[in-house]
């Protein structure tokens, strides 16, 4: 996976999210306050702005320059927690121009541990940690048993969305739907459907 791939990758989430936005923010209604799609679809336009304007060199630090440009433009709790997946992955990738599916995993799972430094949430909350945590996992399982980037990125994707749709019957412990306590339960959280997209769009690249 090169630079190229991962210059896709984000094009793509921009793509599916601006898309889905209404989707993103309908869900977001239901337990929040309604603006999840908007603020990654903005934060997203300005990575795109970004990445048109000086296209970096390495997987490495486009993921760098998409962290900070999320935590830049995106307001809530999700655009620093999206922004510090994506710069802690691209600092653990280092300037290594040609990522493997262990480098990969090694990469998500930073990028994990920074969401639950930050955010501390745990599996189980009802957030995007839902979603990205069996997918960390799914990618763990396909470096142990040898697969190839497409089916390792494919088992990701599938784990997270099977995440976000396991958030349904969960009752929100962390972010603004913890609020409504029992009432948050019976929708999917937000921000792990989203991080089902970004898994979504991975694949989607890695598939061609
Ligand atoms: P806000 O809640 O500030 O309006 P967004 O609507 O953009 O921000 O994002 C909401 C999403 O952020 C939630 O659906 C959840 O997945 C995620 N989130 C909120 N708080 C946390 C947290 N402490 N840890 C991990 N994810 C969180
Ligand atoms: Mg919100």
């Amino acid at each position: 996976m090169d630079t190229a791939l991962f210059a896709a990758w984000i094009e793509e989430t921009a793509r599916t999210v601006a898309a889905e936005r209404d989707r993103l923010t309908g869900l977001d209604a239901a337990i929040g306050d309604a603006d999840h799609g908007a603020n990654l679809d903005r934060g997203l336009t300005a990575v795109t702005a970004a990445l048109a304007a000086r296209e970096p060199g390495t997987p490495g630090s486009l993921l760098v320059l998409v962290g900070n440009t999320l935590i830049r433009k995106v307001g809530g709790a999700s655009g620093p927690l999206y922004g510090t997946a994506f710069r802690e992955a691209g600092k653990t990738l280092g300037d290594t121009p040609e990522v493997s599916v262990a480098q990969l995993h090694a990469a998500l799972e930073a990028g994990l541990a920074g969401v639950r430094k930050l955010g501390s949430a745990a599996e189980g909350d009802k957030t995007m940690v839902d979603a990205l945590a069996p997918a960390v996992r799914a990618l763990e399982q396909a470096v142990r048993e040898g697969k190839d980037a497409a089916q390792a990125v494919g088992a990701a994707a599938e784990a997270a969305r099977a995440g976000a749709e396991a958030t349904i019957p969960m009752q929100a412990r962390k972010g603004r739907a913890s609020y409504l306590g029992p009432r948050s339960v019976g929708h999917e959280d937000p921000g792990a459907a989203s991080t089902a997209l970004i898994l979504s769009a991975l694949r989607t690249v890695t598939a061609r």
